[in-house]
């Protein structure tokens, strides 16, 4: 879908904001002078329709380079090749006045025991972060990142599988203060984990930076489903431990419109998440003004 058409749709919607990856909106391998058209349509689009870029990401898992991993692939070269891509992306982001850079290490695991390393991948990972730290204070960014968990797919086991080895590794950084996580709903589900407990576990450390609200029914493939379908108790309970843990960042939607619809169904899926997440928190404002709840 054209990056612009998407911005007006969106738009039409009352979203505040959207993120983005880099190759979504500048396919892979475009040279400097398509990559810089781009952007100036892009800005424009921003620019017409008022929404705020929150936040950026890095794809590190698509093209075929990184199917070993990007910060943990055992191939250096690939390893460098990755970090050049992120910053080049961060210095994007930064100029569009994004406040968080979510890192999804998708491929960043392995099939079989013996193809990673953990420590040594783990050393790696830390070198990642650490360096690309420096570079944001170096560059005087105001810019934080935030580690997304995933237990499994696209790779048999990916490291960082959840929210607590997340907090656990951004622990051992440098710049540990910078870094934070963002939960996917679906993600925690997949592993068996309670969402909700793992944001308010989050919000307690004070790592809560960014959310990626969706569906998701229990331990399976990553559904992607609309927010509040799949678990719509556990949603109901994300939204609590938002509302009431004081999450202020962009409430922020990561799902995928099922294959059989026609682009109208994308954008009635889109609504839905807003209108289910506006739905779920006056459940949750009623819920705790509930003098029997209190009581
Ligand atoms: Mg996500
Ligand atoms: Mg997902």
């Amino acid at each position: 879908m054209d990056p612009v058409h998407a911005l007006e749709r969106l738009a039409d919607l009352g979203a505040y904001g959207v993120n983005f990856h880099d190759d979504d909106l500048i396919p892979f391998g475009s040279d400097d002078a398509s990559r810089a058209r781009i952007i100036e349509r892009w800005k424009k689009g921003l620019a017409d329709t008022g929404l705020a870029v929150t936040t950026a990401t890095t794809n590190l898992f698509t093209h075929p380079v990184f199917k070993d991993g990007g910060f943990t692939a055992n191939d250096r070269d690939v390893r460098r090749f990755a970090l050049r891509k992120v910053m080049r992306n961060i210095d994007l982001a930064a100029e569009l006045g994004a406040e968080v850079y979510v890192c999804w290490g998708g491929r960043e695991g392995a099939e079989s025991g013996a193809a990673k390393d953990v420590a040594t991948a783990l050393d790696r990972y830390r070198e990642a972060f650490n360096l690309l730290g420096e570079f944001v204070h170096d560059r005087g960014y105001d810019l934080r990142f935030a580690i997304e968990p995933k237990p499994n797919e696209p790779r048999g086991d990916i490291l960082l599988p959840t929210i607590g080895h997340a907090l656990a590794f951004i622990e051992t950084l440098d710049r540990s203060e910078n870094v934070g996580v963002n939960p996917e709903v679906g993600h925690e589900e997949m592993a068996g984990m309670n969402a909700a407990h793992g944001y308010a576990q989050a919000l307690w450390h004070g790592k809560l930076f960014h959310i990626d609200l969706n569906g998701q029914h229990g331990p399976r493939y990553d559904q992607d489903l609309r927010f509040g379908a799949g678990n719509a108790r556990g949603a109901f309970w994300v939204v609590d431990a938002l509302e009431t843990g004081g999450y202020d960042g962009p409430v922020h939607f990561d799902f995928k419109t099922p294959r059989t619809e026609d682009e109208d169904g994308v954008w009635v899926a889109a609504a839905a998440c807003m209108t289910n997440y506006l739905v779920l928190r006056d459940k949750v404002r009623a819920f705790r003004a509930d003098p029997e709840v209190q009581d």
